[in-house]
C-alpha cells in the first residue's frame, strides 16, 4: 500500500521520526560515556513527565511486568489489596495481584462508569489494605477516573495508591504528587511513543519506606532507582536503543511542553467524540459522562467492527483498536488517539473510518467529519505529527 500505515490504536502508538532516527545507530559503549550521561537525563525527565519528585525504576519487560513489579516491592504474599475495577485491564491487574499471593477485594465499578470515590470511601474503612489499585485510564473501556478524589477518599487508611497509567501518562493530566499516588506505572509504547520494551514504576518515599527486603533481585526497584553501577539499573544490560528512543521522544515533549500535550489530546478526543455522536445510533460512545472519558483512546460499539476494522486496515491504510474486554467482541471497537498525532491524522483516520461505515452498508448519519473538523478549526493548533506535504511537486 502506498502512503504511511497509521496504527490507530491504543498502543503501540506511532513512533515518530525523530525517536526511529535516533534508535538507528551502532550499539554504544555501555561502559562509560554518553548512554551513562544521557541515561540520567532520561530518568530526570520521565519523574518531569509523571510529576512526581520521588524515585523511578525502570525495568526491561511490558506494562504486564511492571504490573507484577510494583506488586511485589511492597506486598507479601498473603497481603490485602483493593482493586478499582473499571475495566479488561484492573481484572488482569489483580489477576497478576492473586498469582502473586495477595489476597484481592474488588469494587466493580462496571465498564462505563469511573471509580466512585464514596464506595472507596466505605470498602477501607477499618480495613487493612496494603494498597488500592486502579487503572487513570481503563484501556478496554476507555474510562478515566480521578486519581486525586481516590487519594481523598483513603484519608485515614494506611494502603498505598498505586495507579497505573499505561494509557495516559503524556495523553491525560497526571501529576502523581498532586494526585496523591505513591506509586504510578508506566511503558514506553504508548503516550511515551516509543516501541515497547521498556516500563517503568515511579514511587514516592512513602512506597520506598514499604520497599521489602526479601523480593526477587530482577524485581526488587531499589538498585534500580539508587544504582551504584550502572548495569545495575536495569539488572543487567542497558536497553540502549531504547534510552536514545526515549530521550528523543522526551525532548518532543519538551519542546511541546505538557499542558500542551494534555490540551491537544483533549481536543483530539473531542473531534472522535463528535465524529462518533454524529454518526449516531447504532453506533454510540461507551461512557456517556465526558468528565470520565479518556483523552487518549476511545470505545464504542458499532454492529459489525470486526468487518468493518478488517475493511479499514486492508483498504486505508488504518488499523483501529479491537473491541478488548467486550460482550460481544465484534460488536465493539477503540479507536485510539494518543501520542505523535496531528489534527490530519486524526481527522484522516476518521475519514478512513466513514469510508469503511459506507463499503460495509454499516448504518450511519452524516455529518460526522464536518463536526470533527469543527472541533480542530476552534483549537487551531497544528499539533505535533509528522506535516503533510500537501501539493508538494517535487
Ligand atoms: C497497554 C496497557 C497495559 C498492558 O501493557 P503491556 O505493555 O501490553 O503489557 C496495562 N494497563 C493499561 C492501562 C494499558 O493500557
Amino acid at each position: 500500500m502506498t502512503g504511511r500505515e497509521y496504527l490507530a490504536i491504543p498502543g503501540p502508538s506511532v513512533v515518530p521520526d525523530a525517536v526511529q532516527r535516533a534508535m538507528h545507530r551502532a550499539s554504544p559503549n555501555i561502559y562509560d560515556g554518553e548512554l551513562i550521561e544521557v541515561t540520567a537525563t532520561v530518568v530526570r525527565d520521565l519523574k518531569w513527565v509523571a510529576g512526581t519528585a520521588g524515585h523511578l525504576a525502570i525495568y526491561i519487560c511490558n506494562g504486564h511486568g511492571v504490573w507484577e513489579a510494583s506488586l511485589t516491592n511492597v506486598c507479601a504474599p498473603g497481603d490485602r489489596v483493593l482493586v478499582l475495577d473499571t475495566g479488561a485491564f484492573a481484572k488482569s491487574w489483580a489477576t497478576v495481584a492473586q498469582a502473586v499471593g495477595l489476597r484481592v477485594d474488588v469494587l466493580d465499578f462496571g465498564l462505563s462508569a469511573p471509580v466512585d470515590p464514596n464506595r472507596v470511601r466505605e470498602a477501607v474503612q477499618g480495613q487493612d489494605y496494603a494498597a488500592v489499585l486502579m487503572c487513570h485510564v481503563d484501556t478496554s473501556t476507555t474510562v478515566r477516573s480521578d486519581v486525586a478524589a481516590v487519594r481523598a477518599a483513603m484519608d485515614g487508611s494506611d494502603a498505598l495508591l498505586m495507579v497505573d497509567c499505561i494509557a495516559s501518562l503524556g495523553c491525560d493530566r497526571y501529576e502523581m504528587d498532586a494526585m496523591g499516588a505513591d506509586v504510578t506505572i508506566a511503558a514506553s509504547q504508548k503516550g511515551l511513543m516509543c516501541p515497547p520494551g521498556v516500563a517503568f514504576v515511579w514511587f514516592n518515599d512513602r512506597a520506598a519506606a514499604r520497599g521489602r527486603a526479601d523480593v526477587s533481585p530482577h524485581w526488587s526497584w531499589g538498585a534500580r532507582a539508587n544504582p551504584e553501577m550502572y548495569y545495575q539499573h536495569f539488572h543487567g544490560t542497558a536497553p540502549t536503543h531504547h534510552i536514545y528512543g526515549l530521550r528523543a521522544a522526551l525532548d518532543l515533549m519538551k519542546a511541546e511542553g505538557l499542558d500542551a500535550i494534555w490540551s491537544r489530546h483533549a481536543r483530539f478526543a473531542r473531534a472522535v467524540w463528535a465524529a462518533v455522536d454524529a454518526w449516531g445510533a447504532p453506533m454510540a460512545l461507551n461512557v456517556a459522562d465526558v468528565d470520565a472519558r479518556a483523552h487518549s483512546v476511545t470505545s464504542l460499539t458499532v454492529p459489525g467492527a470486526e468487518p468493518l476494522r478488517a475493511w479499514c486496515a486492508a483498504h486505508t491504510g488504518v488499523t483501529f483498536g479491537i473491541g478488548l474486554g467486550r460482550e460481544p467482541a465484534e460488536d465493539w471497537m477503540r479507536i485510539g488517539h494518543m501520542g505523535h498525532l496531528n489534527a490530519h491524522m486524526v481527522l484522516g483516520g476518521l475519514a478512513a473510518l466513514e469510508a469503511g461505515l459506507i463499503a460495509t452498508g454499516t448504518a450511519h448519519g452524516p455529518g460526522a467529519l464536518s463536526a470533527a473538523a469543527a472541533v480542530v478549526a476552534e483549537g487551531g493548533a497544528v499539533g505535533s505529527g509528522s506535516v503533510a506535504a500537501a501539493g508538494c511537486c517535487c
